[in-house]
């Protein structure tokens, strides 16, 4: 069995993490890398890789963690305005391979990204 990620063993409680919103489906929880004065990543408490393999199954999750990414931008004052990033695989930069949600605010962003 392969070995459980980063955000799997702050799912299961096995490190801790600043955790800021719990539901049964997901959590949310400041990036211990913060690249802006506000940066918090939301997770599916299920184990998906990534967007490139979710499943149609995931549909409505994939759609709740939307909404909880407006949920926890409100909590946060993010009335400016802020950027949701989710890196998939090698070339996307994606560093943990359990879905994650970028939420990046509080400071204006440049585009395009490096
Ligand atoms: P990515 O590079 O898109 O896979 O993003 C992974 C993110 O997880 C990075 O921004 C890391 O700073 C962040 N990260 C890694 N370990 C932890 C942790 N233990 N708690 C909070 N954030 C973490």
């Amino acid at each position: 069995m392969s070995e459980k990620t980063i955000f799997k063993r702050i799912i299961d409680g096995e490190i801790p993490a600043k955790i800021i919103y719990d539901d049964e489906l997901c959590l949310a929880f400041h990036d211990v890398n913060p690249q802006a004065p506000v940066h918090v990543l939301v997770i599916p408490k299920r184990e998906i890789r990534s967007i490139a393999t979710a499943t149609d199954d995931d549909v409505a999750l994939l759609g709740h963690l939307l909404k909880v990414v407006r949920v926890v931008a409100g909590q946060l004052g993010l009335e400016q305005g802020y950027r949701v990033v989710t890196n998939i695989g090698a070339d996307g930069g994606q560093s943990v391979d359990h879905l994650h949600l970028h939420v990046l605010g509080g400071r204006p962003l440049q585009w395009p990204p490096g």
